[in-house]
């Protein structure tokens, strides 16, 4: 067997010793699931963000979902968002027998791009599913302004950007809705789960029934009933989070601070080096200091446009694993099957061939960050 190089991952979640005893503790507890923890961390990350409600779920995917159906998405109805996101953000409009419309991306920062956004919108639009890619919120403003003045409703996918800010207001706080992931890569995690966040009290009531099999307890108007009353009002799943995953969440919220400047310090330092390298671009977020710096991606130009996978196998093969976000959703040989054609956003696919991601996550440590800076320069080098 050959040795194994040691593997620098893109990203990795940090638990500690507190993170543990938490979960024990929750563990050790009358409740399993749909105990105290769960509300208690639904109030941690509302206030956190600065927005009325949240809502958790078992994972991101099932909070999008959440989110359509709080926004009534159904046949026919076309929801516009980013082709270079993960593939989550549009299939959960499939499953409203929606159409994804994708608008194509900016080529500096990888986010929608208004202009094209604006165009997409025809009489079907319901909803806009911006995606602040990286950890850098996308232009949110603008955005939402739009859709006010269309009546349309906005779900923000901010997998990558919790703790990020947006013109100094917290992300979860401005979006009509706003989805979150705490998979072990994003910036807190649970194991598997997610979250909708929104001040809007009809559409948090509609993403707690759609997380509980559509089951209402109380606020029976006028009736008095016997107390295991419920009814199954509107059509529901189970798409709920553990309790001892809650308490994990809230643990982990905790340090949510210290995660973002940490991965602020190792963003700055990549930033520093790069972009002093030729035929290299950072995706650089709007502010440096607002980002969540989810991902750390790298756009390869000039001459070592057309190298990326050359180059990608070479950081691989030395332990440095890089990964690509994303493919354009469209590409997917499920969405050709279902219509969609090749080039729809050639932005997006330029950026798509030419993008990878390094390792970033807070436990790197500036060791590990050398061995990556090292070994990035040493390949392109390689390859100039
Ligand atoms: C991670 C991610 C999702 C899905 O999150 P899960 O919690 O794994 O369901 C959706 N959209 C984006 C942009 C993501 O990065």
């Amino acid at each position: 067997m050959p040795v194994q190089n040691k593997i620098i991952n893109y990203g990795k979640q940090t638990i500690d010793e507190d993170d543990i005893n938490a979960v024990i503790a929750a563990l050790r507890s009358e409740y399993l699931t749909q105990g105290p923890s769960v509300e208690i961390f639904e109030r941690d990350l509302a206030d956190y963000c600065g927005a009325k409600y949240a809502v958790v779920f078992n994972n991101a995917t099932s909070a999008l979902q959440a989110a359509y159906h709080a926004a009534e998405l159904s046949d026919g109805d076309e929801v516009i968002t980013s082709p270079l996101t993960f593939a989550a953000t549009s299939n959960a409009a499939l499953w409203f027998h929606a159409k994804p419309v994708f608008a194509d991306v900016e080529f500096l920062t990888g986010n929608i791009d208004f202009a094209t956004l604006e165009k997409a919108i025809s009489n079907k639009t319901r909803v806009l599913a911006p995606v602040d890619f990286a950890g850098n919120p996308a232009d949110l403003d603008q955005i939402i302004d739009l859709a006010r003045k269309k009546g349309l409703v906005v779900v923000e996918d901010a997998c990558h950007a919790l703790g990020a800010k947006y013109k100094g207001r917290m992300i979860g706080s401005l979006s009509d809705m706003t989805v979150f992931s705490f998979h072990p890569v994003k910036s807190i995690t649970t194991g598997e789960g997610g979250a909708l966040l929104t001040n809007n009290h009809k559409y948090y009531e509609s993403a707690k029934r759609f997380r509980g099999h559509g089951i209402v307890r109380d606020g029976f108007a006028g009736l008095t009933h016997a107390s295991w009353y419920y009814e199954m009002q509107t059509l529901g799943m189970n798409l709920r989070l553990t309790d001892f995953q809650s308490a994990l969440g809230s643990s982990q919220l905790k340090k949510l601070p210290n995660f973002i400047d940490r991965r602020r310090i190792i963003a700055a330092r990549y930033v520093e080096v790069f972009q002093k390298l030729p035929n290299l671009r950072v995706i650089q977020p709007n502010n440096l200091n607002e980002s969540s710096w989810h991902l750390f991606v790298l756009v390869l130009e000039g001459s070592l446009a057309t190298k990326r996978d050359q180059i990608f196998e070479e950081l691989r093969k030395r332990g440095v694993w890089v990964q690509l976000h994303y493919i354009p959703v469209y590409k997917h040989p499920y969405y050709k099957k279902i219509g969609y054609v090749n080039e729809l956003c050639p932005v997006a696919e330029k950026l798509s061939n030419r993008i990878f991601s390094l390792p970033i996550y807070p436990s790197l440590t500036n060791d590990d960050q050398n061995v990556v800076i090292d070994s990035v320069k040493d390949v392109l080098r390689k390859f100039s």
